[in-house]
Order: C-alpha cells, then sequence, then structure tokens
C-alpha cells in the first residue's frame, strides 16, 4: 500500500511511504505508527557458550537461495549460515571490537573477571581501543581511566592503541586521535561486508562503509574480548529512499533530522536503516558517516549505506586488510520502505530537548541562543568545519555568540590549519574562523559534546541555549540540566553563529 502524508511544520516532501510488510512482520498502516509494548519474559541465564565453529567460509552472496537485505548478508556470512531470517539469534564472528576511555575499563574488568586474569585477548589485532571522552581534565579519575587502558594494552600487546601520554600538548602524541568513530574510518578500521563492535552506541557510524556496526554494553565487550564472538538478533531492514538533488544549502544533518522527525526516537527500535538513493550516493563518505551516526537516536540497531566508488575510494589508503561488500538482493524484504524527495527539503533543527523534535531552522528564528558549538563525530568532521567556513566567508561578518570548534580528531585539526577552503583565495579554515571571531580551534576530543568533568572545554556549565552539530540534545546532554540544545548542521550553526538567533542559512548562502 502507499500513503501520503503531509508532515506538521515542515514541507511535505515525502511523497509515499510503501508497506512491505512481510509474513513474520506485521506492517504498518501509517508513517507515525508507534509500536506497542510488549511484556517480556525473562529466564535465568545458567551458562552461556558460543558454539564451536570451523574457520570462515567464503561469502555466501553468490549462493543464496532466498533474497536477502545487506545486513542479513553481513550476518549470515559472519555466522556462517547460508541464510538468514530477521529474528533469528547468531553467533557472529567479529571482525573488529573498539572501545574507549570511558567503558574500556569495565570490560577489561568483566573479561579477567569471567576468563581469569592471566588469560588472553581472542586477537590482539582485532581490537581497536581509542581514549577520546574525557581526556584534557584535571579529574582524576577520568585520567586514571585512560592509565587503565594503556596498562592493558601494554599487557595484551593490543596492536591498535592510540594513547595520549602527554596531555598538556596532543601534538606531542602522534598516536593519540580523537573521536573514536571518526578515528576508526580514518585509520582504515572500516570495512564493507565485516562485523564491527564497539563500546559507545555511535558505534553505528561506520555503516556508512556498508558493513554491520553496533554499540554493545561492556558484558558483551567483556565476552567477545575473550571469545571474538557474540549472539546477536538479526535485525529486519526499513529502508530509506532519498532521491533528488540536494541543495547546497543543505547537509546530511538535514536529511537525518528530517528522517527522526518523521519515524520518533523509537521508530527504528532494534531495525537497521538501509539508506540508499541517488541521494545517498551523491553524498561523501564524512556526510554518510553523520548520516548513520545518527541512526542510534532512531532507536537503530544499525544503519547501513551500499559500499560504492566513493567507499573504495576512500579506503585507497587507508587498509590493506581484505574486504567484501555485499549488497541487498532486489528481492529483499523490507520491513517498511520510506521515499524522500529532498529537492523539497529545508534547513532543520531538532528542538530541546529531544533529537526528534524537528523544526524548520527559519521557523526557530526568534530563539535567541548564547552559544554555538561546532564538534563531534557527528559535525566535528573536515568537511564539518569547511561547511562552516563556507558561511562564515560568504557573510563577511563576526560571529554575535561565543562559538566553539572542536575538530574530532587530531587530522581534522592539522586539516584545519592547513587545507585551503574553496573560494577564499587559499585561506584555511583557522584563518576564516579567526577573522569571524570564533574560539581557537580545541583539542581534538569528545569534549563537551556529552557534558564532561566541569573543566571540560566548553560544557555548559549554567543554563543557556546553544545551537550544536552534535547529536543529542537530551536534559545535561552537555552540561547543565537547564541548558537548551538546538541540534543542527554545520550551515546551521554557522549562520546562527553570526546573528545570535537560530538561523537558516540561507540568509548567507544565497
Ligand atoms: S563525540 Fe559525542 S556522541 Fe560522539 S563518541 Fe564522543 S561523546 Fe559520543
Amino acid at each position: 500500500m502507499a500513503s501520503y502524508t503531509t508532515v506538521p511544520g515542515s514541507s511535505s516532501f515525502i511523497t509515499n511511504m510503501n508497506d512491505l510488510g512481510l509474513s513474520a512482520f506485521s506492517s504498518r498502516s501509517s508513517v507515525f505508527s508507534i509500536p506497542k509494548c510488549r511484556k517480556s519474559v525473562f529466564k535465568k541465564i545458567v551458562s552461556v557458550m558460543a558454539p564451536k565453529q570451523s574457520q570462515r567460509e567464503p561469502a555466501t552472496t553468490g549462493s543464496v537461495k532466498t533474497a536477502m537485505t545487506m545486513t542479513e548478508k553481513i550476518m549470515a556470512r559472519a555466522s556462517e549460515r547460508p541464510q538468514l531470517n530477521p529474528g533469528e539469534n547468531v553467533w557472529v564472528n567479529v571482525d573488529t571490537l573498539m572501545t574507549h576511555d570511558v567503558s574500556g575499563s569495565g570490560c577489561f574488568a568483566i573479561f579477567k573477571r569471567e576468563f581469569g586474569e592471566n588469560a588472553k585477548v581472542w586477537d590482539r589485532e582485532k581490537i581497536v581501543v581509542i581514549p577520546d571522552h574525557y581526556i584534557f581534565t584535571a579529574d582524576e579519575l577520568a585520567n586514571r581511566n585512560v592509565d587503565i587502558l594503556r596498562d592493558f594494552c601494554l599487557e595484551q600487546n593490543i596492536k591498535h592503541f592510540y594513547d595520549i601520554k602527554d596531555r598538556s600538548d596532543f601534538k606531542a602524541n602522534p598516536d593519540y586521535k580523537g573521536v573514536c568513530h571518526i578515528a576508526l574510518a580514518q585509520e582504515g578500521h572500516c570495512r564493507p561486508g565485516q562485523v564491527l563492535l564497539g563500546t559507545d552506541s555511535h558505534t553505528c557510524t561506520a555503516g556508512a562503509f556498508g558493513q554491520f556496526a553496533t554499540g554493545i554494553g561492556i558484558t558483551d565487550a567483556g565476552f567477545v574480548l575473550g571469545t571474538g564472538k557474540l549472539l546477536l538478533k538479526v535485525p529486519p531492514t526499513l529502508r530509506f529512499v532519498m532521491d533528488g538533488e540536494m541543495a547546497d544549502y543543505l547537509l546530511a544533518k538535514d536529511l537525518i533530522l528530517q528522517i527522526i522527525g518523521e519515524i520518533s526516537v523509537s521508530g527504528a527500535t532494534y531495525q537497521t536503516m538501509e539508506f540508499v538513493g541517488t541521494t545517498v550516493e551523491s553524498l561523501s563518505m564524512e556526510e554518510r558517516m553523520t548520516l548513520c551516526n545518527m541512526v542510534i537516536e532512531a532507536g537503530g540497531k544499525n544503519g547501513v549505506i551500499p559500499a560504492d566508488a566513493t567507499t573504495f575510494k576512500y579506503l585507497e589508503d587507508k587498509t590493506s586488510v581484505p574486504y567484501e561488500p555485499v549488497y541487498s538482493d532486489e528481492r529483499a524484504r523490507f520491513l517498511s520502505e520510506y521515499r524522500f524527495d529532498i529537492s523539497k527539503l529545508e534547513p532543520l533543527v531538532a528542538k530541546p530537548h529531544s533529537p526528534d523534535n524537528r523544526a524548520l531552522a527559519r521557523e526557530c528564528k526568534d530563539v535567541k541562543i548564547d552559544r554555538v558549538y561546532i564538534g563531534s563525530c557527528t559535525g566535528g568532521k573536515t568537511e564539518d568545519f569547511m561547511a562552516a567556513a563556507k558561511v562564515f566567508l560568504n557573510s563577511g561578518r563576526k560571529v554575535k555568540v561565543p562559538t566553539f570548534l572542536v575538530p574530532a580528531t587530531q587530522k581534522v585539526w592539522m586539516d584545519l590549519y592547513s587545507l585551503p577552503v574553496p573560494g577564499s583565495g587559499g585561506k584555511t579554515c583557522s584563518q576564516i574562523f579567526e577573522e569571524a571571531g570564533c574560539d581557537t580551534p580545541a583539542n581534538p576530543s569528545c569534549s563537551a559534546c556529552m557534558g564532561g568533568p566541569k573543566d571540560t572545554y566548553a560544557r555548559m556549565n549554567k543554563p543557556m541555549v546553544c545551537v550544536s552539530t552534535t547529536n543529542r540534545n537530551f536534559p545535561g546532554r552537555m552540561g547543565h540540566k537547564e541548558g537548551q540544545i538546538y541540534l543542527a548542521s554545520p550551515y546551521t550553526a554557522a549562520a546562527s553563529a553570526l546573528t545570535g538567533y537560530v538561523t537558516d542559512p540561507r540568509e548567507f548562502l544565497q
């Protein structure tokens, strides 16, 4: 069936939604339907053991009997099954496990408790440890967490540990990267067709590379450390088809805010969000990462984008590890399909206090703001800063509120000081930001995206209104519980910095 909807308070650019509900799943009658809560019955688990598995077989993609989605195919290969259906529980072989300073100490402790003090991890080359959250702080417990990462990595001879020892100057630490999800991509750990698990909810970012990537808890991660396997339920897939030319005042952040506003923060609970269509194909890898980064804000298990020439180009100089992309079969079963005409989209924000509280940026033009924050795994990549610099350059004006810039990684930080901004006559982002009166780009890390200790750079230590390129705007997310966060694209954030109000970037880009 097809239905036509008008989005309240927004452009009615959704052309239809085809419900393709299939035998195992009840079809949805409306894009606004919310799944009912069901009571679960829990049985006491007496013991958990991964079944013995042989050496991994080659991909099943050439010999599928029933059509499968990308996610089903990746999980089928990783569990050595020829065929999988949504809802099945399977033991999956993990290609990469990532952890960071906030959750690393917990999963290492669980690993030791369950496997023994002298146990060795299943594969020292498949574990990636990235300190990134609370790095530049005097908080002793936060600092201790990084020390625990170091001790464990030394003991286990972990190959990929992106350490920081000298916190007074991050540049003195060539190994230090910064925000884990961006570092994973930049260091070549994101690979099509593979399984990447991480002890962070935004691990879904890596789905941009056509892989299964999801966040897990520290207990599961402790188990993976010891076995390299995890029991996972195969999620059903929602397909989001985005076609149409994206206007040059839009970014991927607008796309994902529109989708979350459409399906709500629980609209994709334990489901895959697969993004396809000509608009998605036109996106750079960094923009695809923005799209997948926020699937967890809709409750999604994972987000995924088919690998293509853009993906392969990005990976060219980043990894020598072999990988094999997989693609959804033409007749694959999708729980629902949503179609969007992106040519009609306008710049959006998510108002406090939920990522699905969508509004047009121009509808919020009377909202006075106290600050702007450009950073995080969502909006702190090189292209995000290039976009903000473009707005400042076009305007030729100075910011009216404090504007904080936090590069996601050390590489992004270096790009800000070295790459010329197109159309600027050779100026770098850092020069343009300085001329516009922004704060100097800060040390790369998560910084105030998740609040952090009181001395965290740009933390909201009192109630204030902030336009932010981050991904969450729940009460207290960036510090003070009465702070108000408007989530926005880097274009909208920069335009808002120039006026001191939430501002549609078209004011400076047309
Ligand atoms: S930048 Fe923010 S959302 Fe991303 S990993 Fe760090 S704290 Fe989490």
